[in-house]
């Protein structure tokens, strides 16, 4: 894993007092082997590790004042370049806006339609239509027509067409009809790169001259992601790249190489299969979560867009009171779960992806503990005190449960407690302004 590798090869540099040149060449000698480790071509990242040699020279890393700091940002601003600097948005300007999807089989085209299709609807403005021109598996119409709706967005089909041209044409027109101003074409991919994959791609963007057309590659795949992105770039002259399957053990190494080999920006990253794992790309933040400083800003991001902040505020005013009670905490399980993920939420906090790895987080496991909680009297969710051992035995049967659950629970909502009195304090408090920005 590169940012594993990168934590260590950083390791040296930071909080480290003292930096020599020696160590400067050390480290990034450790840098550059990591960043090959994880698929960076090894021209690409000794160009890289060349630059930021001169910069820290250059800037005088050897006197600053925390020299280990400024090594990392300095590592950290060359990747964020490397990666295209900033984020690239993409073109809706026709009516309607056509996007042409492209990719090997299973790199998560219909997915990602799905997702962007989503993305666009919650936009309000956008009315997309989803359009199926896998024609040759009627399974994979029928996966564009279960994911269409999932989001709740119309897809266009024409099954026995076995004319990817004439179907996106027909679903232009349909588009132009219906008042839909994004038109999102899923196309068939194969295994690997053929020409008779190739032409048929270049065929319908030819006839429908797209504004956007974007290459969807699966970011585990490796250096072969960098070869059929330049094959693909090669033929088509795409826009833009789609990073699939960020989740899991992230391939960082694939977004470098694939913006250095085609010079073409990332747009999106798929981090999941559900419908909502779908984000902006955005180099810095990349660039942080490469260097296993945890994409932090994705994170607090998320929780703002689903925590209520009025919640938030009595939360805390409960907290202070010691009225924090299961109903509260009912509501806080609820939270999370909005939140996505428990594994992509928490693998997001600097340190704790690598705890994670082996761990499975299961999103059922709130089930019983929400269960328990259901069984419990308003009486005994505000004061959980009064839960003596018969009313265990009745909550346990309840909710079909143990008491030894049951039991476990309160333990460990009594902890939580005292946690929060703590976090009320002096580092509760720092972290909360430190997330807030
Ligand atoms: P297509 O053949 O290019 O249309 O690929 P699909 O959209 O059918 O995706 C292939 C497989 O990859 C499916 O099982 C998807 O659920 C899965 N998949 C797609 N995107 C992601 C992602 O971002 N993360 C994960 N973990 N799985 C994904
Ligand atoms: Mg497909």
């Amino acid at each position: 894993n590169l940012s594993d590798k990168l934590d260590n090869a950083l390791h040296v540099l930071k909080g480290h007092g003292q930096i020599t040149e020696v160590n400067v060449a050390e480290t990034l000698k450790e840098v550059r082997r990591a960043l090959v480790d994880a698929d960076v071509n090894y021209k690409i990242a000794k160009d890289f590790t060349n630059v930021v040699k001169e910069k820290a020279l250059g800037q005088d890393v050897l006197s600053a004042l925390k020299p280990g700091q400024l090594m990392v940002k300095l590592v950290k601003d060359e990747l964020t370049q490397l990666m295209g600097g900033e984020a690239a948005g993409i073109n809706l300007s026709g009516d309607p806006s056509v996007i042409l999807m492209s990719g090997l089989q299973g790199s998560g085209k219909t997915t990602f339609s799905g997702k962007l299709a989503s993305f666009l609807k919650n936009k309000k403005t956008k009315k997309p239509l989803l359009v199926a021109c896998d024609v040759y598996r009627p399974a994979a119409i029928n996966q564009l027509h279960v994911v269409g709706e999932q989001v709740g967005v119309e897809v266009f089909s024409d099954e026995g067409n076995q004319d990817p041209v004439a179907i996106s044409k027909a679903a232009i027109a349909h588009a132009k009809q219906n008042g839909h101003n994004v038109v999102i074409i899923d196309t068939a991919g194969r295994l690997a790169v053929d020409e008779a994959m190739m032409t048929e791609i270049s065929n319908i963007h030819a006839a429908i001259e797209p504004q956007e057309t974007l290459f969807v590659v699966d970011s585990m795949t490796g250096q072969d992601a960098v070869n059929t992105a330049k094959a693909f770039n090669d033929r088509l002259d795409f826009d833009g790249v789609i990073l699939t399957k960020l989740d899991g053990d992230t391939r960082g190494g694939a977004a470098i190489s694939i913006k250095s080999v085609v010079n073409k920006p990332i747009k999106f990253i798929g981090t999941g299969e559900k419908m909502d794992a779908i984000d902006v790309f955005y180099p810095s933040r990349m660039a942080d979560r490469i260097l296993g400083m945890g994409d932090v800003v994705s994170l607090v991001e998320r929780a703002q867009e689903q925590y209520d902040e009025e919640e938030a505020r009595k939360l805390q005013k409960k907290i202070a009171k010691n009225a924090f009670g299961f109903d509260d905490f009912l509501k806080q399980l609820q939270q999370i779960k909005k939140m996505g993920s428990m594994k992509d939420l928490l693998g997001m906090i600097p340190g704790a992806g690598k705890m994670l790895k082996d761990v499975d987080i299961d999103d059922d496991a709130f089930k019983g503990i929400e269960a328990i909680i259901h069984s419990m009297t308003p009486e005994e969710r505000s004061t959980p005190k009064v839960i003596n051992s018969s009313r265990k035995k009745r909550i346990a049967k309840g909710s079909g449960t143990s008491v030894q659950e049951v039991n476990q629970l309160l333990k460990q909502f009594n902890q939580m407690g005292k946690m929060m009195k703590m976090m009320q304090g002096g580092g509760g408090r720092q972290m909360m302004n430190m997330m807030k920005g």
